[in-house]
């Protein structure tokens, strides 16, 4: 099985989520008591956020790329960046992490692609949805990504720094979402993309008004798949198939 590094704690409440499925995908697919190779590297999300709010992506690429170099130097075979909103510096994280980079933005588009979906309502953080790297880099893919309204966008937003990051679940905010995916339909959203990985924690994706796609899920199931591929023995590339 090959080592799984994950730049994670961004924040550490979904962290723990992929953590969990990986574990159990490895479980699930190897049986007994086989458990997932990982080497977490998780930061300090206020540092992380400081540098947000402040615009200084580069400083954050360079902050990620560094633990990404770091897992790497540890033994990781792969690197994860376990946030959808940190894929906007993941060409640098790549380049100085010096393995391989399993992207949610990738993965989250061939998922869609299996379905046949080609317009889905993306939920995520404003940067998500406004700074257009993951709108474009799912265009590459032939997906066409809605985004809410601007007000919606600011509510999404708040839902996520301000109480899913901080361990906080609140009823009303899942009936917002709802609504907010429910009026999608209207403008013609085929599904929708859980593309901020503590969204899980508020909603489940199968039970939506249209079909959900949860990228944490979404981007460990694939973590699990590069891990046990090219294994050794045989079971792990038949599990590997399976996941
Ligand atoms: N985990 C979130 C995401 O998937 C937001 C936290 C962050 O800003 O990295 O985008």
């Amino acid at each position: 099985m090959k080592t799984i590094g994950l730049i994670g704690g961004m924040s550490w409440e979904s962290t723990a989520t992929y953590y969990r499925y990986i574990n159990e995908a490895v479980r699930d697919h190897l049986g007994g008591l086989a458990s997932a190779d990982v080497i977490l590297n998780s930061l300090d999300f206020s540092n992380v956020v400081a540098l947000q709010t402040a615009d200084r992506w580069d400083e954050a690429g360079v902050l990620l790329g560094t633990a990404g170099a770091g897992l790497a130097r540890a033994g990781a075979d792969c690197v994860l960046i376990c946030t959808n909103t940190m894929h906007l510096v993941a060409d640098k994280v790549a380049r100085m992490s010096g393995v391989p980079l399993i992207d949610i933005i990738d993965e989250t588009a061939a998922a869609l692609k299996a379905d046949g979906r080609s317009r889905p309502l993306l939920l995520a953080t404003r940067y998500t949805m406004e700074q257009g790297f993951y709108t474009r880099r799912m265009a590459a893919h032939g997906i066409d990504v809605l985004i809410p309204e601007a007000d919606d966008r600011a509510r999404v937003h708040g839902i996520i720094f301000n109480e899913l990051c901080q361990g906080i679940i609140q009823d009303q905010s899942r009936s917002l979402l709802h609504e907010i995916i429910a009026a999608s339909a209207e403008r013609g959203a085929d599904s929708v993309i859980l593309g901020c990985t503590e969204i899980q924690l508020l909603i489940d994706a199968g039970e939506l008004a249209l079909p959900g796609y949860d990228s944490t899920a979404i981007h460990a199931a694939a973590a699990v798949r590069f891990a046990l591929s090219g294994g050794k023995d045989e079971a792990c590339r038949a599990a590997a198939e399976r996941v």
